[in-house]
């Protein structure tokens, strides 16, 4: 071995170990989780509103507790706030770390805070150690990501992005009916530069996006690994409520052949669009799909009477935009075929779509790198749930994403993360943005 191949071992070596995480910084997240849980709770779980003054109290003791650490905090256009060291400020290009502090009504503490809290994490540790980043990093806390306090989900980073449509700035709260656009403003947001379609944030000054986040599935668990490297987020067709509208009637004195059951037709329909999904399981075809919400009107409905109507929610989801299209197209055909067997009218709301994204080769490669760094097995998978990542890949920013194992589902009070998991997936994005980007 000559003098060089040694010396550009060391290198190397040096380089590819980055920085570590440690016992520090675990209990600085534990603390920020049960802060902001006991900020947030409500009778079962959490609940952080969109776009909500609860966020905003959210963003604000992020904020102190940055700034005590000695980071800069800035507050951007949406009132989100970003966070660095102080001498990466004003640096170009940059590393973008973010995730989401809004949560669902009734939800968990980690969907979305532990990216943002791995963010800040990477942050302090290196604030504390004296150390720069290999690359100038800025961290970003976003508001409302999740779509269950309007309909349109992404919405901070499609405002950033310049890509937010009207429809969706009308979109109306679940609890109050009123509109996004003015619950933005409530919080003294200026609605005409989103309207416009400006890029709130400069994407050219975003080297790459990343974005840390519980996997809110089971394959982690029961692959017996604390994180992955993801490959992939799932697109999405939402309707946000279907109307099956038939005819009331005694539930006693109607015979079969006379009815127009809103409930029974819905039923076929779902069933059949079951065995459908089923088949193409079978085929190997990524696709979810799902009923959240249903019901009949509860100021009529009885037990002894056939409902005149019954709304409900269906979602699709796949990786592939053709499965996308297909299935949306598959759903026309059984809801024309159901309308005629049942005499039961079908009206279908503006669809929600949500592109599938496919995160950036180069950015998966280097975080498999990293996890292999750490002494981690590389492990990728794709995201079946969809994040503010997708956004920023399909706005032309090279996006990655690392998952870290979560227990209890997600979208609800029993999602759980373990500590160490966040700290072993949170080490793979600080190794990866402490690393020199060449090796
Ligand atoms: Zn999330």
């Amino acid at each position: 071995m000559t003098k060089e191949m040694i010396a550009d071992r060391s290198t190397a070596f040096a380089e590819s170990e980055g920085s570590t995480l440690d016992d520090t910084d675990a209990a600085l997240a534990e603390r920020l989780f049960s802060e902001i849980a006991r900020r947030s709770a409500d009778t079962l779980g959490v609940s952080r509103p969109a776009w909500s003054a609860k966020e905003t109290e959210i963003l604000d003791f992020l904020t102190e507790e940055a700034r005590a650490e000695g980071l800069v905090v800035t507050a951007d256009a949406l009132d989100n706030r970003i966070f660095c060291l102080p001498e990466d400020a004003e640096a170009t290009p940059y590393t973008l770390i973010g995730s989401h502090v809004d949560s669902v009504p009734v939800g968990g503490n980690y969907d979305g805070l532990a990216g943002v809290i791995a963010g800040l994490c990477c942050l302090i540790h290196q604030r504390r150690a004296g150390r720069r980043f290999a690359r100038p990093v800025r961290v970003i806390a976003m508001r409302g990501e999740e779509s269950a306090w309007f309909g349109p989900c992404y919405m901070a980073s499609k405002a950033l992005t310049g890509t937010m449509t009207d429809e969706e700035l009308e979109a109306t709260h679940k609890g109050d009916g009123r509109s996004l656009a003015d619950h933005m403003r409530d919080l003294g947001i200026d609605i005409a530069p989103i309207e416009d379609g400006t890029e709130l944030l400069p994407l050219s000054e975003i080297g790459e996006y990343l974005e840390l986040h519980i996997e809110q599935g089971p394959l982690l668990v029961r692959e017996r690994k604390p994180a992955a490297v993801v490959t992939g987020i799932r697109g999405n067709l939402r309707l946000k409520e279907v109307r099956a509208i038939g005819e009331p009637g005694h539930s006693g004195a109607v015979p079969r052949e006379f009815r127009h059951d809103p409930v029974m037709a819905t039923a076929q329909l779902l069933t059949r669009l079951d065995s459908l999904w089923a088949e193409e399981v079978k085929k190997g075809t990524d696709l979810v799909m799902t009923s959240g919400v249903m019901s009949t009107d509860p100021k009529h409905h009885a037990m002894a009477r056939i409902p005149d109507q019954l709304t409900f929610s269906f979602e699709i989801r796949s990786q592939d935009p053709d499965t996308l299209e297909r299935f949306e197209a598959i759903l026309h055909d059984e809801i024309s075929r159901i309308s005629a067997l049942t005499g039961v009218r079908f009206e279908l709301p503006r669809p929600i779509r949500n592109a599938p994204a496919q995160l950036d080769r180069v950015v998966q490669s280097g975080l498999l790198a990293s996890m292999e760094a750490i002494g981690q097995a590389r492990y990728s998978m794709p995201s079946g749930g969809g994040h503010d990542a997708a956004i920023f890949a399909n706005s032309g920013v090279p996006a990655g994403m690392v998952f870290v194992r979560s227990q209890g589902g997600s979208h609800n009070p029993d999602e759980s993360m373990a500590v160490d998991d966040l700290m072993a997936a949170t080490s793979i994005l600080l190794n990866y943005v402490t690393r020199d980007a060449t090796t």
